[in-house]
């Protein structure tokens, strides 16, 4: 478990979160998105309500582009989109050290034939077992 979507309460007890649920910041409490509207291209207006009757907290928080991670397929060079730093990019791993060739370990499969080690080179006696 990666511990996303776990915030702990004032009791220190985790509870577990939909996905897309704002928490209440004076209770902690779930809240509900009641209406939404956009403010800018890149930025959101959430209307929200606490869902806990003892608290009632309506509020309103903003939702807003941050960076992008992979581009989009379409062109829009109007917008000016950061992009994400190199170590919040996912999926993206460092080279590894070059590998010595020829790998000892790894047959050839398409150059010449290669005789195998062992017995697999010899014809199968079984015929001539089964005979005697
Ligand atoms: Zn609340």
């Amino acid at each position: 478990m990666s511990g996303e979507g776990l915030i702990a309460n004032r009791n220190g007890v985790t509870t577990r979160l939909r996905r897309g649920t704002i928490v209440c910041p004076v209770c902690n409490h779930d809240a509900g998105i009641r209406d939404s509207d956009q403010e800018t291209e890149l930025v959101k207006n959430l209307w929200c309500m606490c869902l806990n009757i003892g608290c009632g907290h309506t509020f309103k928080m903003q939702l807003s582009f941050t960076y992008t991670i992979s581009p989009s397929a379409i062109s829009r060079p109007d917008l000016m989109l950061p992009q994400a730093p190199p170590e919040f990019v996912r999926h993206i791993y460092p080279a590894g050290p070059p590998a010595p060739l020829p790998d000892p370990n790894q047959l050839i499969l398409f150059d010449e034939a290669q005789p195998l080690p062992g017995k697999m080179n010899e014809p199968p006696d079984t015929c001539a077992a089964a005979a005697a």
